[in-house]
């Protein structure tokens, strides 16, 4: 199989970062998640994702008000939990139909 040149991955990367949202908001619905928690869930997924970017995703999410922030200390190491907003609902909402409708017409 041909690689994948550089352009076509800096592209791709963008691409899903969108899904990967998607897949933040989905999780910090259900229940509150934290960083290295979602980082384990995305490889589950077969996406191999570091810190570096799922970090500055949750900070963006947070503060364009997607998700609410919570921080709690377990055995006094400091932990950031993170819960869909009622704006981030509305956002997963809409993005929903929009992926069913794709998935629908393209698989
Ligand atoms: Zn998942």
């Amino acid at each position: 199989m041909p690689e994948i040149n550089k352009k076509i991955q800096k592209y791709l990367n963008k691409i899903l970062n969108g899904l990967i949202q998607i897949h933040i908001l989905h999780h910090a619905k259900q229940e509150p998640i934290y960083g290295s928690w979602m980082i384990e869930e995305l490889k589950k997924h077969g996406y191999n994702v570091s810190p570096g970017t799922v970090y500055p995703l949750l900070h963006k999410m947070e503060a364009e008000k997607l998700l609410t922030k919570k921080i709690e200390f377990i055995e006094g190491k400091r932990r950031v939990y993170y819960e869909t907003s009622k704006q981030g609902e509305i956002l997963l909402r809409e993005l929903k139909d929009k992926v069913q409708e794709l998935f629908h017409e393209i698989l």
